[in-house]
């Protein structure tokens, strides 16, 4: 096999007629040396005329290679002048099936700006063979095997728009995200479940969104369970925060407590199990020279409990033990904070059936912020979506 051939083996059907290197491009001249194949298998010596087409190839010992082809447009018995069919390039492709192979072997491993640095290729035409890679390898939605689900919003774009999430709880499966987290932007979701939506069992999510409604007009069998750390996240802001400064403020006079008990925020929201015994005796003096702060935060602790039920009359009645000692604390921000709870006590109950959580979709903000740092087009929500989709395809059910 002479070199020539060796080379031309790559191009199957094309010779090499011209080669040139510059110290940055390799350029191959190809021509045909062989009966063209229309795109519908017929072949056909009856050439309509001839074309140049310039593709990307693989680079060769580490330079960019570009071809310089040769094509026919034929007449096909049956479909007319056509371009031939060439077994290592697509139609309409810049670049080869190689090259592209290769850019898809690259594209889990570096930024796309790399990539595009060592392939010459450009950014946008890598991100279009990703996203074509993406959808190849994103799984298909078991629309029929739903039964229990997780909804989060999050916010994407420096937190000036939001997203909704789904996915399955059982699997992990990202199920589908859409832009928007109002009834309306979640309503194409439950139109694609159909029929199926009376198969959902259980749906977790957060109680300060519309998601509740929107499942509930969809799922006639579905019941909802408020997720634990959103509302702990509230007492935190609405409740603990705010008894601490006002407490502080009360001290005016008394300017070391009151820099004591500023400073006291972090062991206040924490749960006591993962404080170290300095952190634990710093509470303790805390809570023993407040009477506000250490009912608040005993509270605040009971509060979780709620989740943790063995059953739902065990966490109803826990509830009503739990409002008496709110109302007889005459603490204000509390009682608002447990006034406004109360509404939503049925999907706090429930969790004592199912337990679920939306920790299944904690990952999601970590894959976020590495999307962006890898410089992917999260600014083409397509591809972003595409993106999360694939790196949460679940795990066997
Ligand atoms: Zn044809």
């Amino acid at each position: 096999m002479s070199n020539s051939t060796f080379l031309s083996s790559f191009w199957e059907g094309f010779q090499i007629v011209k080669s040139h290197k510059t110290d940055s491009l390799i350029t191959i001249t190809l021509k045909p040396d062989s009966t063209a194949v229309c795109q519908c298998g017929r072949s056909s010596n009856s050439v309509h005329d001839y074309q140049w087409r310039v593709l990307k190839e693989a680079m060769m010992f580490d330079t960019p290679v570009e071809l310089v082809v040769q094509t026919r447009r034929i007449n096909c018995s049956s479909c007319g002048v056509k371009t031939e069919a060439i077994s290592w390039v697509a139609p309409y492709s810049r670049m080869t099936n190689r090259l592209k192979g290769y850019i898809e072997k690259l594209l889990p491993l570096l930024p796309i700006k790399h990539i595009s640095e060592l392939t010459g290729v450009h950014w946008h035409t890598i991100k279009e063979v990703d996203k074509h890679r993406l959808k190849r390898v994103v799984p298909t939605v078991p629309w029929s095997d739903l039964r229990q689900l997780v909804m989060d919003e999050f916010a994407i774009f420096k937190g000036h728009r939001y997203a909704t999430v789904i996915a399955d709880a059982q699997t992990h499966q990202v199920l589908w995200i859409g832009i928007g987290r109002s009834r309306k932007d979640i309503r194409p979701f439950f139109e694609e479940l159909g029929d199926n939506a009376a198969n959902i069992e259980v749906v977790a999510m957060d109680m300060n969104t519309a998601f509740d409604l929107e499942v509930q007009a969809h799922c006639p069998n579905a019941r909802i369970v408020y997720d634990l750390f959103h509302v702990v996240a509230k007492f935190g802001r609405e409740v603990m925060d705010r008894v601490r400064v006002d407490q502080a403020n009360q001290l005016k006079t008394d300017k070391k407590a009151r820099r004591w008990i500023k400073r006291s925020r972090w062991v206040l929201l924490k749960n006591r199990e993962n404080l170290n015994i300095k952190q634990q005796s710093y509470l303790d003096e805390i809570l023993s020279i407040n009477r506000e702060l250490m009912v608040t935060h005993l509270l605040g602790a009971q509060l979780k409990e709620l989740w943790y039920c063995d059953s739902e009359e065990q966490a109803q009645g826990l509830w009503e033990i739990w409002w008496q000692q709110v109302n007889e604390s005459g603490i204000q921000p509390l009682i608002n904070f447990t006034k406004k709870l109360k509404p939503y006590l049925h999907g706090i109950v429930a969790s004592a059936s199912y337990h679920l959580n939306t920790c299944t979709l904690e990952g999601i903000n970590n894959k976020i912020k590495l999307i962006k740092r890898m410089g992917y087009g999260y600014r083409d929500t397509d591809y972003f979506f595409l993106k999360i989709k694939a790196a949460f395809p679940g795990k066997p059910r």
